[in-house]
């Protein structure tokens, strides 16, 4: 099997299988509600249409574990696809089979044909040899466009390259690779990772991966309060993974040993219960959160701090919000830091789904440079791991 990238292929009259990334969010009426990822996956397939390939897409959509589900058809999709290419996309109700043969027989040079959900079948994600095998019957180029998937070894993603004579990456995944590998690989001396989110221990092997790279990281979100914890702070009822206390105080030790700034919130906002009417209290500088509240935000003093330390930056990489931002009360940490990374002058890379919903809501979406399309994917990404997907593209 041979990698060339999709630029350097002859495309025209071969037959495309384009893996796309349309896990789409519908609505009771099966309506698609945020349509995000179908245009994020239109530089791919407009370039395919104008050179003539004959094109199949697939994709996943939520979780249907193998079974035909009605509510997770990718049916709305092929709606929706068609409204923002302005052409005919074929809809083909079933993923293999002669059914589909024949429509991919009938494919004429620019036609689109996109495949129901992968996952009616537990092929899937079984990454099942057989079930690769017929999706990549008659397939002259496999084209893997979907980052947000890429981090399963699934039939579509993995297994089907080792059944097609030419796999390569499309023009989404290439960006999606070029820009973290700025952030995993040789990046900018004044790199600044900005962590936050729930779970500290989702967010660990981030850290220890960039440790190495980065010359600040600046945390917030629920995951700071292990952190202060492993630093000797009460925090209080605030979100603590006791079993991550040891890895946080070695992580720090790490940290002042490579003369690496690592930074904690030194105020907080306050509450007794996660609720958008509860009361706030605003924790000062350096003080310990009471025994009955727990921290959902990062105080005045941290932002001010958070956005001085960001404006040296020559690369910004983003993920976890800085507080409970889905509710009003305690938004403002993330609200802030969100505007302060969009008006930087650095490179600016957003990963993270809530991290994503975060700087949408924040409404300077536009301003950063990269904001990744996979959650997952770029999280383990900056782990170092290595991608399923992305490796068996390179597995020449
Ligand atoms: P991402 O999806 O960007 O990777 P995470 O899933 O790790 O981010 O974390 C997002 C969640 O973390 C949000 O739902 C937010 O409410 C929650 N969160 C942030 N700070 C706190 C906090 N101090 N206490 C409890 N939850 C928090
Ligand atoms: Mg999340």
């Amino acid at each position: 099997m041979k990698k060339i990238s999709l630029s350097e292929m002859s495309v025209k009259g071969k037959r495309v299988f384009v893996r796309v990334d349309f896990n789409v969010p519908l609505n009771e009426k099966q309506e698609v509600t945020d349509d995000t990822r179908i245009k994020a996956s239109l530089p791919t397939l407009r370039y395919l249409v104008d050179e003539g390939a004959k094109i199949l897409c697939a994709s996943h959509l939520g979780r249907p574990k193998g079974e035909k589900k009605p509510e997770f058809s990718l049916k709305p999709v092929a709606e929706r696809l068609s409204q923002l290419l302005n052409r005919e996309v074929k809809f083909a109700g079933e993923t293999i089979g002669p059914e589909v043969e024949s429509l991919k027989a009938q494919l004429k040079d620019g036609d689109i044909l996109l495949l129901e959900n992968l996952r009616f079948n537990p092929g899937e994600t079984e990454n099942d040899e057989q079930f690769a095998k017929e999706l990549a019957r008659n397939i002259d180029i496999y084209i893997n466009d979907a980052f947000g998937a890429s981090h399963r070894a699934h039939a579509s993603i993995q297994k089907i390259t080792e059944f097609v004579p030419v796999a390569g990456a499309g023009f989404l995944l290439k960006k999606e690779i070029d820009f973290l590998n700025m952030a995993t690989e040789n990046p900018p001396k004044n790199y600044t990772v900005l962590l936050g989110g729930a779970k500290v221990s989702d967010k660990i092997p981030v850290i220890t991966n960039l440790l190495e790279k980065a010359q600040k990281i600046l945390i917030g979100g629920a995951m700071a309060h292990t952190f202060l914890r492993a630093k000797g702070f009460d925090v209080g009822n605030s979100i603590v993974e006791d079993d991550f206390i040891a890895v946080c105080k070695d992580i720090i030790k790490k940290a002042e040993e490579k003369n690496i700034k690592l930074l904690l919130p030194i105020d907080h906002v306050a509450a007794i219960k996660i609720e958008p009417e509860v009361t706030i209290r605003m924790i000062k500088k350096g003080k310990d959160i009471p025994e009955n509240m727990m921290g959902l935000d990062i105080g005045f003093e941290t932002i001010e701090l958070y956005c001085q330390e960001l404006k040296d930056a020559e690369l910004i990489v983003w993920n976890g919000p800085m507080g409970v931002f889905e509710i009003e009360n305690f938004a403002a940490g993330t609200m802030e830091i969100a505007k302060a990374v969009a008006e930087s002058s650095a490179t600016t890379i957003i990963g993270g789904g809530d991290s994503v919903s975060a700087i949408n809501k924040a409404g300077v979406a536009d301003k950063v440079t990269h904001i990744s399309t996979g959650g997952g994917a770029s999280l383990e990404f900056l782990s170092g791991k290595k991608l399923p997907g992305i490796e068996s593209l390179s597995e020449a």
